[in-house]
């Protein structure tokens, strides 16, 4: 049995010419990667952990906006303060990953390069508008989060790529996001459905701007751009939120399985997204 490399360089640089490597794989909190691994469904020659890789680890404020480092744990975003207040809908989605145990390791990078259709925190990062710096042998490049998935499992990153940060883009006053999702049992499913929800609103109270995606109804996480524009002039009323709806499950190509038929997850994510769009203009300081 051939031995697996393990790896930990501390900068980005040298991490793309390990990840260069033949049969290598970026690890950061593991939570996918050992379980494929000890289930055999992945052989790679070298893991590549990027845990040291300087800036892969942390939150920090930049430009007024917050750089997130692709391997950070679930739990540190969830206690960072600055963080929670400006996008609790990103900070839900990567917290409501798993379980305790799970949030000390669990990251965002690690939860979009796994590339699963129903990953909980891709939706609200897409509707964030959020982008991926991408380190790889060719170099920096940087890219929207909703590029990065291009079905289950698989990714756009070229070999020897990784995504070293994700960047959100600066916070007006009167904005806010949400991220809601369905799971059969409370707590350690799969979603039948996620929904995330950005808003910004204008100083009379209505909606400027509005991004909606949703997770779980399709091969990957989609921004379903027609329903942020349903939602945009208003104050939510009943009208712009049925067209929201409607316009989100226009965008939905679901599988049928043991969590719910296509027809069930469709409507399941309009309802979610309805529900994430009146948490997120209340959070933002909006009355209907
Ligand atoms: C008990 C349990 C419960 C779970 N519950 C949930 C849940 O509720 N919701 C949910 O969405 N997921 C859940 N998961 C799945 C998993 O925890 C998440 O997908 C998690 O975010 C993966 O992050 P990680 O850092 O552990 O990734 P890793 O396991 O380190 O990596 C995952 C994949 O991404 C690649 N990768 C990692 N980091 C990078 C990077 N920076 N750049 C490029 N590629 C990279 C790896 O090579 C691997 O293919 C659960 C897992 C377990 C074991």
């Amino acid at each position: 049995m051939t031995q697996l490399a393990y790896l930990a360089p501390s900068s980005a640089e040298e991490a793309a010419a390990a990840l260069a490597r033949d049969g290598a794989r970026p690890l950061s909190g593991g939570t996918d990667l050992l379980v494929q691994l000890r289930a055999g469904r992945t052989r790679p020659a070298v893991v590549v952990d990027l845990k040291a890789v300087a800036g892969a680890i942390g939150v920090r404020e930049q430009s007024g906006g917050f750089v997130i480092g692709a391997a950070t744990p679930g739990a540190v975003l969830g206690e960072h303060a600055a963080l929670s207040r400006a996008w609790p809908g990103v900070v839900e989605g990567a917290t409501l990953i798993g379980s305790t145990q799970v949030q000390g390791r669990a990251s965002l990078g690690g939860n979009l390069c796994n590339a699963s259709p129903a990953a909980d925190g891709v939706p609200a990062l897409i509707a964030a508008r959020a982008t991926c710096v991408i380190v790889g042998p060719g170099g920096r490049r940087e890219a929207p989060v909703e590029s990065i998935a291009t079905g289950p499992g698989q990714t756009s990153l070229a070999p020897g790529e990784f995504v070293l940060e994700f960047r959100l883009p600066p916070r007006p006053a009167r904005a806010s996001d949400a991220y809601l999702r369905l799971i059969p049992r409370t707590e350690m499913d799969i979603a039948v459905a996620g929904a995330g929800v950005n808003l910004v609103l204008d100083e009379g109270g209505r909606v400027a701007e509005a991004h909606v995606a949703v997770g779980a109804v399709a091969p990957t996480a989609l921004l379903a751009a027609e329903a942020g524009r349903a939602l945009v002039g208003g104050r939510l009323d009943d009208a712009a939120l049925a067209g929201m709806e409607a316009a989100v499950r226009a965008v939905c190509r679901p599988i049928s399985d043991k969590r719910g038929t296509a027809e069930y997850r469709t409507r399941i994510a309009g309802v979610l997204a309805r529900r994430a769009a009146l948490i997120a203009f209340e959070r933002a300081g909006g009355v209907r």
